[in-house]
């Protein structure tokens, strides 16, 4: 069972608490009123093609629904340890009228979060609201990957180093006669949290950090002599920086430019809420 970490960029709309705390009052432990609670709905995934050249199929954000429901959501964000910050309350599978990278009509599994309207959770609620949370993060454990084209299960094959299906199809290769090969996930069988990620682990994402990481020298310096490196506890880490590794020099140099933007937004709210 594969898990996977999958983003989208931060689309929150204020949900109504008094309508909705019968809901939300079923996942707290004493009875909350509407004033003691800051709830919203966000776009928590979606059927549409990432950065992975993965989807979500629609029967599996279908499965994906309730699994979410009564789960953490959880933030990155430096000025808070716990990382806990509210749940997800109720969720429900939207059908827009636009249309994915896939062609389909664009689906996307909404979740409604409660948080608690306290000063503890001010500076979250702040941050959602001036759209300094960039980025929600789902975590979900998922059966089946299969390819776009012949439905064949897809994985990564080491002879070829390539992401592939048993037909050869290559991950995110266009054919002339068949089309683009992307991935289907679908099966899913457990949902984890929804977290908040303050900055965005876009298509640049991650790179600045690879160079100040001890563990992820470490391992980069035992793959030199290719060692069995699939017990180690940044295998998937270095697996993406590998991966990363790939990007052009405007690609990171663009990404260099707005983590830098993005650290003085944090560091400013950071001094402002700082005892
Ligand atoms: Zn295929």
């Amino acid at each position: 069972m594969a898990k996977v970490l999958k983003s989208l960029s931060l689309k929150t709309k204020k949900a109504d608490a008094a309508s909705d705390i019968d809901l939300i009052n079923q996942f707290s432990v004493r009875k909350l009123t509407p004033e003691e609670v800051y709830c919203f709905s966000v776009v928590m995934c979606d059927n549409d093609i990432d950065r992975e050249i993965e989807r979500f199929t629609n029967k599996a954000l279908d499965a994906l629904a309730p699994l979410f429901v009564g789960k953490t959501v959880i933030s990155d964000h430096r000025w808070r340890s716990g990382g806990q910050i509210g749940r997800i309350y109720a969720t429900e599978v939207h059908r827009t009228t636009e249309k994915n990278q896939a062609g389909e009509p664009l689906r996307q599994l909404i979740g409604k979060v409660y948080m608690l309207n306290s000063d503890d959770n001010k500076p979250v609620i702040e941050a959602i609201e001036a759209g300094i949370m960039k980025e929600v993060s789902i975590g979900a454990s998922i059966k089946t990957r299969t390819c776009s084209l012949c439905g064949e299960s897809m994985g990564f094959s080491w002879s070829s180093w390539k992401t592939e299906c048993k037909n050869h199809h290559v991950l995110g290769e266009t054919y002339p006669s068949e089309g683009f090969c992307f991935m289907n996930l679908d099966d899913p069988r457990d949902a984890y949290e929804l977290s908040f990620v303050a900055v965005p682990a876009q298509r640049n994402a991650g790179v600045t950090k690879a160079v100040n990481d001890p563990d992820i020298d470490d391992a980069f310096d035992a793959l030199l002599s290719c060692p069995d490196l699939s017990e180690h506890p940044k295998f998937a880490e270095l697996l993406k920086h590998m991966k990363q590794s790939t990007m052009s020099a405007a690609d990171r140099e663009a990404r260099k430019k707005f983590l830098a933007e993005s650290e003085k937004i944090i560091k400013n709210y950071e001094r402002k809420y700082s005892k």
